[in-house]
């Protein structure tokens, strides 16, 4: 048994130079999660896997930079040269309508018959084979969920998209590896409320949760990461890392 998460895409809000945005494959003997799917982000998961050769995807909110990569997965999977390979497809409020809004009529009707749509919310839980995945809602403007996935008491956590939220720190407690937003740098001055977290922030909130390991990921595409991890130290004092597209950890 193996299980491991590579990350697909790390740049917030948009891509960065060579980055793509947020996507994330985790793998547990065989069985294969996507969790999100933002912009540029399944070229490199082309170069991992193939799309038809996934179990199940989580999209963690209808923002662009975590959901859009879905219409071309859905004509990748429609139109497979063995026919149409249904999926099953975890989803957040709001992520259906907005995606199927830029589809076409027929388009639209197909998307229900390649993606099985279960929408979720904060406390559901649902497996991928030995993969049993948790949700919690965070804090952003639409509706929000982060995931805890766990095989065999190793597991990692990936905050998707948050403010400062108590919730994802209960989400996160002890595990193994926390692939933590950190959108902004500096003490937050002059960017909105309820939305994002800096790189301070999330050191704090892996140092509250106990997280033995600490990825910083969704860096706006813009910022200068090394700052970011600077900034990350002055508040957490343990393992830590910025998320590379590409690059994957071995929890088992
Ligand atoms: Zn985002
Ligand atoms: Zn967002």
């Amino acid at each position: 048994m193996t299980f491991d998460v590579t990350v697909l895409g790390c740049s917030g809000s948009h891509t960065g130079p060579g980055r793509a945005c947020s996507g994330y494959l985790a793998r547990a003997d065989g069985h294969q999660l996507l969790i999100d799917c933002g912009n540029g982000s399944t070229a490199n998961l082309q170069r991992v896997t193939r799309p038809a050769d996934l179990d199940a995807i989580l999209i963690t909110h209808r923002h662009v930079d975590h959901c859009i990569d879905l219409i071309g997965m859905f004509y990748a999977l429609r139109f497979h040269p063995k026919g149409p390979q249904p999926i099953e497809l975890y989803a957040a409020a709001e992520v259906v309508e907005t995606l199927t809004g830029l589809l076409s009529h027929d388009s639209t009707l197909g998307f229900g018959e390649v993606f099985h749509v279960t929408e979720v919310a904060g406390g559901d839980r649902f497996r991928v084979g030995p993969m049993q995945v948790s949700l919690a809602d965070t804090v952003h403007p639409v509706p929000t969920v982060a995931a805890k996935v766990e095989v065999d008491g190793a597991s990692f956590v990936y905050s998707s998209d948050t403010a400062w939220c108590p919730d994802l720190i209960e989400l996160a407690r002890d595990t193994d590896l926390f692939l933590c937003e950190a959108t902004w740098q500096g003490d937050g001055d002059g960017v909105p409320e309820g939305m994002h977290l800096s790189a301070r922030e999330a050191g704090r909130l892996a140092t509250e949760a106990g997280a033995r390991r600490l990825v910083l990921t969704h860096v706006l595409g813009s910022l200068d990461r090394n700052r970011s991890l600077a900034e990350a130290q002055e508040t957490y004092a343990g393992d830590l890392a910025l998320a590379e597209d590409l690059r994957s950890w071995l929890l088992i």
